[in-house]
């Protein structure tokens, strides 16, 4: 039987189970924004301000204890998995190319977009850059190409617990790379491993959804603290970065994401929305990929006609690997919490931004909000401070939607494209 990764029951109960979870959920967060402003009604009486700030510092501490760990094991298992899959080689394969192109080409457009037109110039930074530099993804060294390089390899090769311990992201990822690509090589097919792993992942998942789970008190806190300093400069700046993040994803999701399907799947526009309309009205109203794959599932096989392996494959897969939309808006909102905080991408931050935005989707959870514990290491890789995740709570539900469904469009088209590159194999 089919389990879901979001609540380890059996496919038929999951759905309606995750859609009243994230239901509730995203009631929650609003009645939180609610009751934010509501609060500032009171006039600010003893104990109040600091309740809200313990409450903000509450929810992004523990989704900061969560990012290590987080990337770690879920990039591991998804490496010995993915090695696994290179065993299925040409399904593997096809698979792993289309993730890599598609995430590549979602994080271009919004990169693109956001470098060629400013939307957020004309407007000042919210603050001037802080005295004391945050956490970066490379060590400082000197000004010189040798010696950025050389902090470089001393960041990416550092002692693995060290880096765990220190949220060097870069020596995390090359930890769990070698580990993973060493494992893959020398363990045997009948190793434990890969399942040991994926059960680790999934339990860090778990902690990684309780911290979530927190996020209505987090909305609460800063809706109050935003409004109360009735910085309309930034509301006005929050609201171009939606629309920003909007249009992007409506390139990606209505232009290439559907020509990829008509040119690679053979599968013309009209027949796609036919065939993806529930799938992806299931990921708008819930907001989880995971939610949203038993129907995926189905749709796969009834409307498309694809093969139950490469389904069976694919799918489940790319709900908690390939993520789009969700790597397309990590890229826009590194660059707009860059401008908020005063702090100029040079064009290697921006490839930092890239790479880094592609490696966090693949370890984010297909669940709602999943991808706000992956969206701190890619604010780290660049050096803007994790204080400044809070700003996107305001509008991070909403956006989330549109997000979620245009990730499970792209599970969909995956396993179309994939499955015709193998029509003429037998897997
Ligand atoms: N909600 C998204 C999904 O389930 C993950 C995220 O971007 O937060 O696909």
């Amino acid at each position: 039987m089919a389990v879901c990764p979001a609540c380890n029951r059996c496919s038929k109960r999951v759905l309606s189970n995750c859609l009243m979870s994230s239901r509730t959920f995203t009631i929650a967060v609003f009645a939180g924004a609610i009751l934010g402003a509501a609060l500032l009604l009171l006039d600010h009486p003893p104990g109040l301000d600091e309740l809200m700030a313990f409450l903000k510092t509450l929810f992004l501490s523990a989704l900061r204890m969560i990012i290590a760990p987080l990337i770690f094991f879920s990039l591991l298992a998804g490496i010995v998995q993915l090695g696994e899959a290179y065993r299925l080689r040409t399904m593997g394969a096809a698979t792993a190319a289309y993730y890599v192109l598609t995430t590549g080409i979602a994080i271009l457009i919004g990169l693109t977009v956001v470098t060629v037109f400013h939307p957020w110039t004309s407007q000042p930074p919210l603050v001037t850059p802080v005295d004391v530099p945050p956490a970066s993804l490379i060590e400082a060294g000197d000004d010189s190409l040798i010696g950025v390089l050389l902090g470089l390899v001393r960041t990416i090769f550092s002692n693995p617990f060290e880096a765990l311990a220190n949220l060097n992201i870069l020596g995390i990822v090359t930890a769990a790379l070698l580990i993973g690509i060493a494992m893959v090589l020398v363990l045997p097919r009948d190793s434990a491993w890969p399942g040991l792993l994926q059960q680790a992942a999934e339990v860090v998942q778990r902690i990684a959804q309780w911290a979530v789970n927190l996020m209505p008190l987090g909305v609460m806190a800063v809706t109050y603290e935003l409004l109360g300093s009735a910085d309309w400069n930034l509301l006005q700046q929050l609201l171009s970065f939606c629309l920003v993040v909007l249009g992007a994803t409506a390139v990606h999701g209505l232009i290439v994401l559907p020509l990829i399907a008509w040119l690679a799947g053979g599968v013309n526009p009209v027949e796609l929305w036919r065939g993806i309309a529930r799938p992806c009205i299931v990921a708008l109203t819930t907001s989880s990929s995971a939610a949203a794959l038993p129907v995926s599932m189905a749709a796969a096989r009834d409307e498309f006609r694809v093969r139950e392996s490469v389904a069976s494959f694919v799918l489940p897969l790319g709900a908690t690997m390939n993520m789009d939309g969700t790597a397309l808006f990590e890229g826009i909102a590194a660059v707009f919490l860059a401008h908020l905080f005063g702090i100029e991408l040079s064009t290697i931050d921006t490839v930092v931004v890239f790479m880094v935005a592609m490696m966090s989707s693949v370890g984010a959870p297909g669940i709602p909000s999943g991808s706000m514990a992956g969206m701190q290491v890619v604010l780290l890789a660049v050096g803007i401070p994790l204080e400044a995740i809070g700003i996107l709570l305001l509008i991070e539900r909403p956006l989330d939607t549109f997000r979620t469904a245009v990730n499970v469009e792209g599970d969909l088209i995956g396993a179309i494209v994939v499955q015709r590159r193998l029509r003429t194999k037998s897997i």
